[in-house]
């Protein structure tokens, strides 16, 4: 098998951890919300997720080993994967590369919000009741390794270089540092940006208690998919200040700990109310 000729896990945790550092730096400059949970519960709690993530990730890489940039050198060994059967230009490749994965990742995000069952693992995501960059960690192991096995499978059809699938995890997880930190961003600057990138407000309407509206906004990096297949919400009902974030039948103390986090998908869910679901017209943008 191919090598990737440098240390993917050293370059990743470098990035993830500079842009977590300049994340915690804005919020505590310009911060958007006040809190309502202080931080140290939290934060405990949503790390001692990503630890059990990246446990649950080394185990089952030991009994499959499959990831996405495994998959990549597989497919460069095989000349597997349209870019190795057409002789496109890098850029080219790189660039519909790109769009097809960020697009990979909101369909995987829109089917986990409309599926009962990985919604009772994508939950865990939606029942922080507060919204910083420790939210952007705040993922189930099933459903990183999930994520894991979907992205590989577009990758095999791609193939997709695995320097490439490397960056593109490192942007998609600097986005999502970005889009789940709580600070302020002027508000024409922000509107400038949603029309490229998911930006803070925009993201944080997916995290409102209220179906009709985390039902929309699923985009991680690019803005572009949930204008065009017209999930897109402006602005929460509420107003940023008053929305309230979380799920609603999670607004105990349940939520700030690690084991009640970890084990959520496992115990029966009151049912949503779907009638609120059609609804969210009423916040999209109509332009
Ligand atoms: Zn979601």
């Amino acid at each position: 098998m191919p090598e990737l000729g440098f240390n993917e896990g050293a370059w990743r945790f470098g990035a993830f951890v500079i842009v977590l550092l300049i994340m915690i730096a804005l919020e505590a400059v310009w911060p958007r919300r006040e809190r309502r949970h202080t931080r140290l519960r939290r934060w405990a709690t949503n790390f001692g997720i990503l630890f059990s993530d990246y446990l649950a990730v080394t185990l089952v890489v030991l009994l499959v080993p499959v990831t996405a940039v495994i998959t990549a050198l597989f497919a460069q060994q095989y000349q597997i994967g349209i870019f190795h059967w057409l002789d496109w230009p890098v850029w080219v490749e790189w660039l519909i590369a790109f769009l097809v994965l960020d697009f990979v990742i909101w369909g995987q995000h829109v089917i986990t919000h409309k599926i009962p069952i990985l919604w009772r693992i994508h939950r865990v995501h939606h029942t922080d009741q507060d919204l910083d960059a420790s939210s952007a960690v705040r993922f189930h192991p099933l459903e990183i390794i999930l994520s894991i096995f979907i992205k590989s499978a577009a990758v095999l059809l791609l193939g997709t270089s695995a320097v490439l699938v490397v960056i593109f995890e490192a942007v998609v997880n600097g986005s999502a540092l970005f889009n789940h930190a709580n600070f302020k961003i002027p508000t024409k600057l922000d509107h400038v940006l949603r029309w490229f990138i998911v930006t803070p407000d925009m993201h944080r309407i997916h995290h409102s208690i209220e179906r009709r509206e985390h039902d929309t906004n699923y985009g991680f990096a690019l803005s572009i998919w949930d204008r065009l297949f017209r999930v897109y919400s402006v602005e929460p009902e509420l107003g940023h200040d008053k929305m309230i974030i979380g799920q609603p039948d999670a607004q105990e103390e349940g939520p700030e700990t690690f084991l009640w986090s970890i084990v959520l998908p496992f115990f029966k869910m009151k049912s949503r109310k779907k009638d609120q679901a059609s609804n969210h017209k009423n916040s999209q943008e109509t332009t």
